[in-house]
């Protein structure tokens, strides 16, 4: 019965550096959130024992039936915060989501058309060393040169020639909302399903502050830590005549045993995600990312097709005479976390390339708002231009350190380290 602290010093030393560095930085990273203390609890129970193979009602293990009632109440959430007919919440990642959606729809061997990762798509929309690069076959689009965004006459031609068995829509870099009517059209013409991934933005269509895919797609793919502010994992959903194939692609095409301690923190997430407070959420962090990249453009940077519609935006660091990892490095060390990201037709490699990436879910989370935002675009911007001088950095982190104190986070795990 010993502790963590008491069992292990060396890990728990090391949670209590975590807790305590997301709390005195400042965590920009898009893909990234904070989940309440009651999706920490729920994710830290005993469910993590339990084996559960199989679904609520039909399991190839006993002792099942409080899993079930968690199972069920995840799975009835989600469809009602999504408006879906069917939902798996067993992904244990948004890659494994996609996987068991292309298990689903395709044979290897199809063609798959998908936003390359270097215009803002993900890896496993078709890069060569993921799954989905070595199974099928990719043909995968770009943002045009000129607005930086989808040109859907392009896509609707390249479609018809590379007559693809699957379209995705969604990225991990787009700053912009996909035209999901437009995909769906594109699609029927061509004979292709529809997937959209919108692990990006799933917080952002829970709250109602960007359009839902759900309508138009045959399937939709998810993270659950992102916007959605649950823990992390992944989750599919889709209408009734692809529920059966999905589940199956899932368990046993993919996974064996559900991690159910992660399904009960979904289930709690999907829960807060259903409360008013969460659209002010989605609304509060889009405004955000409008008024941060404005900011940042007024202060002469190039933001990536000129701004957002989302939770995030793209800088072009490059223009300016730095690398997007030295632009990370430089943000890192006035307590700004960032991550370095290819901006479209970059002409910098991928560990070097010419732009950052900055979203704003985490810092709204903390209760930051648009007079915060203009304060923070003056840190990135003076941590950009101040980048060799390690005292002009260490200052702004002093003052970074002055604002998280204002925006508490997990106080009751700081209290008790
Ligand atoms: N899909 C998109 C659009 C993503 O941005 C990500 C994560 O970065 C994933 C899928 C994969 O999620 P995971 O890291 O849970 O495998």
């Amino acid at each position: 019965n010993a502790t963590l602290s008491a069992a292990d010093p060396e890990i728990a030393a090391q949670i209590e550096n975590e807790v305590n560095r997301q709390h005195e930085g400042l965590e920009m990273i898009a893909s990234e959130n904070f989940v309440s203390r009651a999706v920490l609890e729920a994710a830290g129970t005993v469910f993590t024992n339990k084996y559960a193979e199989g679904y609520p009602g039909k399991r190839y293990y006993g002792g099942c039936e409080f899993a079930d009632v968690v199972e069920d109440l995840a799975r009835s959430r989600a469809k009602k915060l999504f408006g879906a007919e069917h939902v798996n919440v067993q992904p244990h990642s948004g890659s494994q989501a996609n996987a068991a959606t292309c298990m689903t729809l395709l044979t290897p061997g199809d063609t798959i058309l998908g936003l390359d990762l270097a215009h803002g798509g993900h890896l496993t929309h078709g890069h060569k060393l993921n799954f989905s690069g070595k199974l099928y076959k990719i043909a995968g689009y770009q943002v045009s040169k000129d607005t930086e965004t989808v040109d859907y006459d392009e896509l609707e031609a390249q479609a018809e020639r590379e007559r693809p068995k699957m379209i995705i829509g969604g990225g991990s870099a787009y700053p912009r909302q996909f035209d999901f009517p437009r995909l769906r059209a594109i699609a029927d013409k061509v004979g292709a399903y529809l997937m959209v991934d919108m692990a990006h933005f799933a917080g952002l269509v829970a709250g109602g502050a960007h359009p839902s895919p759900i309508p138009h797609a045959h399937v939709v793919t998810t993270t659950t830590h992102k916007t959605l502010r649950g823990p992390r994992a992944g989750m599919i959903l889709c209408g009734q005549e692809f529920a059966a194939g999905i589940d199956r692609s899932v368990f046993p095409g993919q996974q064996g045993g559900p991690l159910m301690h992660i399904i009960a923190a979904k289930a709690v997430a999907f829960k807060e995600a259903l409360q008013p407070e969460f659209a002010q959420y989605a609304t509060q962090t889009v405004t955000n990312a409008k008024v941060l990249a404005e900011a940042i453009a007024e202060k002469g940077f190039r933001i990536v097709s000129g701004g957002t519609d989302t939770h995030l935006m793209l800088v072009d660091v490059f223009q300016k005479g730095m690398l997007g990892s030295e632009a990370e490095h430089a943000l890192g060390e006035a307590g700004i976390t960032v991550n370095k990201n290819a901006i479209p037709y970059d002409t910098n490699p991928p560990m070097k390339p010419s732009g950052i990436r900055i979203g704003t879910p985490a810092l709204t989370t903390r209760g930051m708002k648009e007079a915060e935002m203009l304060v923070i675009a003056g840190w990135i911007v003076r941590a950009l231009e101040q980048r060799s001088d390690p005292a002009a950095l260490a200052k702004i982190r002093g003052e970074v350190l002055e604002l998280a104190e204002q925006f508490p986070l997990y106080e009751y795990l700081r209290a008790q380290a």
